[in-house]
């Protein structure tokens, strides 16, 4: 297999907004997300991570800096080649709210379907694919002939993943792709997720929740006010974080230390970075 990154960003800056309302976003943010490898983003509400994830997706124009997409240089690219990028499949997301990803009209088979009719699949072949598509996200084939309104909120998340894997891309991104489910369905997610990565698919797994992210990522990226102020082996980032935000994170996610921290350590930290 290729060892060619499925994305590179290189010193990205996104700015919103016109004239005087003009915002930066995300300021001089690398990152490069290898095949197969699980990519966990953190960041508190506000810093980006979302910014990014449209940037890699063609979704927000970017004012500097370059995006590669699994070899192709697609910084400059316009809506029309950025949509027939999108519709190669190569690239595949995941948001929130599976809700608004799935058209609400179509039936779970024809969500499913879709992207595999729009890449020349025949329908049988598409049926074929989609039915064994669906067991990996644990849902049985009753729920095709349903509408998304006729779903739990965690099987639509279940059939968004299983939309976003269909067209085998070689990276998904998730935007907080757990955040909206109650635990025990966060849980079979996370754990849909781990078992992606033997598939040798990429994912770039957006949350705000250090502990969602730290049983699933080999890496951990960490996004403060627009800028990626930490990354590394998620092992290493969680049992030594450097940056005072990553200190924060890791000593309030109670689930990730064996000690309980200090609370006027915790406090200090807080008072530090929102000084
Ligand atoms: P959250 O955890 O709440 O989802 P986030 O890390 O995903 O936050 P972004 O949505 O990327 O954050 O937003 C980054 C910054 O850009 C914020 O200051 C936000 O207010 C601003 N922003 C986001 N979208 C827009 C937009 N469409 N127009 C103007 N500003 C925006
Ligand atoms: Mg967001």
């Amino acid at each position: 297999m290729s060892t060619r990154p499925v994305l590179e960003v290189k010193d990205l800056d996104v700015h919103y907004g016109l004239r005087r309302r003009r915002r930066r976003a995300l300021h001089e943010v690398s990152l490069s997300v290898a095949p197969g490898e699980t990519v966990g983003i953190i960041g508190e509400t506000g810093s980006g991570k979302s910014t990014l994830a449209r940037a890699a997706l063609g979704l927000v124009p970017v004012s500097a800096g370059s995006i590669v997409v699994d070899g192709e240089d697609v910084s400059s690219y316009g809506h029309r080649q950025w949509r027939t990028l999108r519709r190669r499949g190569v690239i595949q997301y995941v948001f929130q709210d599976p809700l608004r990803s799935l058209d609400p009209d179509l039936t779970i088979e024809a969500s499913l379907a879709e992207p595999l009719l729009i890449q020349g699949m025949s329908r049988g072949e598409a049926a074929v694919r989609v039915r064994s598509f669906l067991s990996r996200v644990r849902l049985s084939e009753d729920l095709l002939d349903r509408s998304p309104a006729e779903l739990s909120g965690g099987q639509r998340q279940r059939v968004a993943v299983a939309r976003a894997l269909v067209t085998e891309p070689r990276l998904i991104i998730l935007d907080e792709p757990v955040s909206a489910l109650d635990s025990a369905n966060r849980v079979q997610i996370l754990q849909i997720l781990k078992e992606l990565r033997g598939d040798g698919v990429a994912l770039v797994f957006i949350s705000h929740d250090l502990g969602s992210v730290a049983g699933v990522a080999d890496r951990i990226a960490v996004l403060y006010q627009g800028e990626l102020v930490e990354a590394g082996a998620a092992r290493d980032v969680i049992s030594r974080p450097r940056h005072p935000y990553t200190r924060l994170l890791v000593s309030s996610a109670p689930t990730l230390h064996s000690a309980p921290a200090e609370r006027a350590e915790r406090e200090a930290l807080r008072a530090l970075l929102h000084a």
